[in-house]
């Protein structure tokens, strides 16, 4: 279990259930009561990592902000999926090489957990309860893992009966982790999509630090399925590397060899996307990676991906071993542009509620008929 070096508690909120439970989880590490805009104020001692410091300590306190927010694929020139966030904690106890939270928490880096998820729950039922004829996704992976941290917080035991008692919406728990004992005894009723994002072994042995090893994650996911929950995969980042198509390619064998494809609500596949001062953060914290080395080019985003043609041949070749070995199973990219939809696809979604529709309603998915395999 993940273990801060001290626990740091916004004044007044002391006695939220959320705090109560980690301290009696976590009763011998040292806590301070201080104000909620400590992490401003305090005067940083010279610290070669700051983001990895502030990954080891734990603050709780309010959110002031909306809750709800447009994921950031929402980017003008990317095909968007409609998918919703809300965010409970941010920064992640994992620490993946590639991870875009690096550049983003920048100034921000300490780990916090926001006390008021009753509001979270209040800003997403106004949202949702009044427009029951639109069908909503959202997430709450955006800015931490999902699961992380559960067994020591607890979030997902109000979370999942809030959404399984709503039709037209479905939390996703984005995950790379295995820790699920705890979900297994509450009913989802088919309304919470538990999602694991895989790299293969050799990627995420070494560029994935923290988190559960691959065969971890799939086992979780088999047994999460069993008890009742739809579950999700996201192939994302895509990493280009010298055998990246055998090694992707066994990683979906062994997803299907595993899992049930008809539990399964989506794949995803992204491609590797680094801002330049991410590369450069990468780079510092990060001096063995192999995420660098591809052949990588500056997009009209400002990010670096891997060039479009050899883009495309991934995505094609996953994407055809996908059909052939889940040929039911929903697919979508993430953060793509348009152009590259029509290539992998043949077809681009006309507006983002086409995407969203592929996957509430699998009839109309993406992944069934490419027509670069007919
Ligand atoms: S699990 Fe996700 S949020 Fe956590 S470090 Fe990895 S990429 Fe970042």
């Amino acid at each position: 279990m993940y273990r801060p070096t001290e626990i740091l508690i916004e004044r007044g909120e002391e006695n939220a259930p959320v705090v109560q439970r980690a301290l009696t989880k976590l009763p011998e590490l040292p806590v301070r009561i201080v104000e909620k805009d400590w992490e401003q104020k305090e005067t940083r001692p010279a610290d070669s990592d700051p983001f990895g410091t502030g990954k080891r300590r734990l603050f709780f306190t309010r959110q002031r902000a909306r809750f709800l927010e447009h994921c950031p694929a929402g980017t003008p020139g990317l095909v968007c999926c409609n998918y919703l966030v809300v965010s409970l904690i941010s920064n992640c106890p994992m620490d993946c090489s590639y991870c875009f939270l690096q550049e983003y928490l920048a100034n921000n880096p300490t780990l916090k957990v926001f006390t008021n998820s009753d509001d979270l729950l209040d800003e997403v039922a106004q949202v949702v309860d009044r427009q029951p004829w639109r069908q909503f996704r959202i997430g709450t992976g955006e800015l931490s893992d999902s699961l992380a941290l559960d067994t020591l917080l607890g979030f997902s035991a109000d979370l999942v009966p809030f959404f399984a008692a709503r039709k037209n919406v479905l939390l996703e728990l984005k995950t790379k982790s295995d820790g699920i004992d705890h979900l297994l005894g509450l009913e989802s009723h088919g309304r919470v999509v538990v999602s694991w994002s895989l790299t293969p072994p050799a990627i995420a042995d070494t560029e994935e630090h923290g988190t559960a090893p691959f065969t971890e994650r799939l086992r979780a996911a088999r047994r999460v399925q069993q008890a009742g929950y739809k579950i999700g995969f996201h192939f994302d980042p895509l990493i280009e590397y010298p055998n990246w198509e055998t090694d992707y390619r066994q990683a979906l064998e062994q997803v299907f060899a595993t899992v049930d494809p008809r539990g399964v609500a989506w794949v995803s596949f992204g491609s590797l996307r680094l801002t330049p001062s991410l590369r450069k953060v990468v780079r510092q914290r990060f001096p063995q990676t192999r995420l660098l080395s591809g052949e990588q080019v500056l997009c009209d985003d400002g990010k670096w991906r891997t060039f479009q043609a050899l883009r495309v041949k991934m995505y094609r070749s996953l994407i055809s071993q996908l059909n052939s070995l889940a040929p039911t199973v929903p697919v979508y990219m993430c953060m793509e542009t348009a152009p590259v939809w029509q290539k992998v696809f043949g077809r681009a979604p006309g507006c983002d509620k086409d995407v969203a529709r592929s996957l509430t309603e699998p009839n109309l998915s993406y992944g069934s008929a490419p027509q670069w395999d007919r």
